[in-house]
């Protein structure tokens, strides 16, 4: 199987959404039929038995990816909901609550909501690498903090384990919006003394409409949402079982596979910065080049003077993005781009490249011969 398809785009947008794994889709396929019609939670018959045992294994799936267990993980319809119930219900009364600022807008409005709740709330710099520097994080007392594992745009990896560690010490708790790092695999949340994390089923193979937040045993979160009793009423609703069953297999099927798929990612990708830094005069590299500094799919370009988005109108066959897909639709330079001390006139003229399980090495040379000779000629 390649990054293409019917409709002839080579996918090279992994960052916004990968693809479901065909793997995945014949787990999830028995759970949509007549045959498996049940809901989970019925306690009185075989279907609901057999549909909850299903989902429990997934949930142990998603567990042993990141390294928590099996009662720490709750199904959500995706991390914009994951986020939402780690910092709107999981930061205590009175809290400050800090963020870098390169987090996803799922995070960025929750922070701005909790300012308009009456807590403290301060924004994290980050270095030209769009990295932040743990010693940046001072606090004399408890607080919440949420940095990002890796970021959905330059693919930067944050050192969180060290923010984790600097956040303990201070008796408070640390977020991870950790969606874009799982798909390679890079999340140990007991090794790395994480308290909350979110995951989303479509930035690793799984399905769309599901994720997942993990809350450290212990750790108190207070539910958004009210109605029956499952998931112990942190958050309440009838769960969908082929998301679920789908979710559990991706996840499985990363921790397999993640390493593997990092390391031929890392190659296709330096394999393509090479064609397009030797075809575009300036062309500069947005996203971390060093080993373990970004994700192994992602490469992000700026060419000067170049209008990225007119000139993606020029490469219909290529699905690509200026940015995030998140916020396309506000229009402004993108928000990383300019923490990370870039130009606007950088911001509006870069692309990012998402790179995913399925893409040839035929693929990017294609991709790449396209894109020099699209970005000659608009810069
Ligand atoms: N956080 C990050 C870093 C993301 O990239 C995304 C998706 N673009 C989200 C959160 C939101 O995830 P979902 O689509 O599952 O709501």
């Amino acid at each position: 199987m390649s990054g293409g398809a019917a409709d002839g785009l080579m996918y090279l947008d992994h960052l916004a959404s990968t693809p479901l794994d065909p793997a995945v889709l014949e787990e999830m396929l028995p759970w949509m039929g007549v045959a498996a019609a049940g809901n989970p939670h019925a306690a009185g018959h075989r279907r609901g038995w057999r549909a909850a045992e299903a989902i429990e294994r997934a949930r142990g799936d998603v567990a042993a990816l990141i390294g928590a267990r099996a009662g720490e993980i709750l199904f959500m319809s995706g991390a914009t909901e994951a986020n939402a119930l780690a910092l709107l219900g999981g930061v205590p009364e009175g809290w400050p609550v800090l963020c870098s600022a390169v987090e996803h807008p799922s995070v960025l409005a929750c922070v701005g909501e909790l300012a308009r709740r009456g807590h403290a709330t301060e924004t994290l710099p980050v270095d030209a690498a769009g990295r932040v520097d743990p010693d940046a994080v001072r606090i004399d007392g408890p607080a919440l903090v949420s940095v990002m594992a890796a970021n959905n745009e330059v693919g930067t990896i944050q050192p969180v384990a060290d923010l984790a560690r600097r956040c303990r010490e201070r008796g408070g708790l640390f977020h991870t919006d950790a969606v874009q790092a799982l798909s390679t695999g890079l999340l140990d949340v007991a090794a790395m003394g994480i308290d909350l994390a979110s995951l989303s089923g479509h930035k690793l193979y799984g399905p769309m409409g599901i994720g997942a937040l993990y809350v450290r045993q212990g750790v108190a979160v207070r539910p958004l949402l009210f109605g029956g009793g499952q998931q112990g009423g942190q958050r309440p609703g009838t769960l969908p079982t082929a998301l679920c069953v789908g979710l559990g297999a991706a996840c499985r099927i990363a921790r397999e596979r993640g390493a593997a798929d990092a390391a031929r990612l890392r190659e296709l990708r330096e394999r393509l910065f090479a064609v397009l830094a030797d075809g575009v005069p300036g062309l500069r590299r947005n996203s971390p080049s060093a080993e373990g500094m970004g994700l192994a799919g992602c490469l992000h370009v700026a060419v000067p003077g170049l209008d990225a988005a007119d000139r993606l109108l020029d490469l219909p066959e290529l699905a690509l993005s200026t940015g995030s897909a998140c916020s396309s639709g506000e229009g402004g330079p993108s928000h990383v781009l300019l923490a990370m001390g870039r130009s606007v006139e950088d911001a509006f003229g870069s692309i990012r490249i998402g790179l995913g399980r399925f893409t040839t090495a035929e693929e990017v040379d294609r991709a790449g011969a396209l894109l020099v000779e699209a970005l000659q000629r608009g810069s």
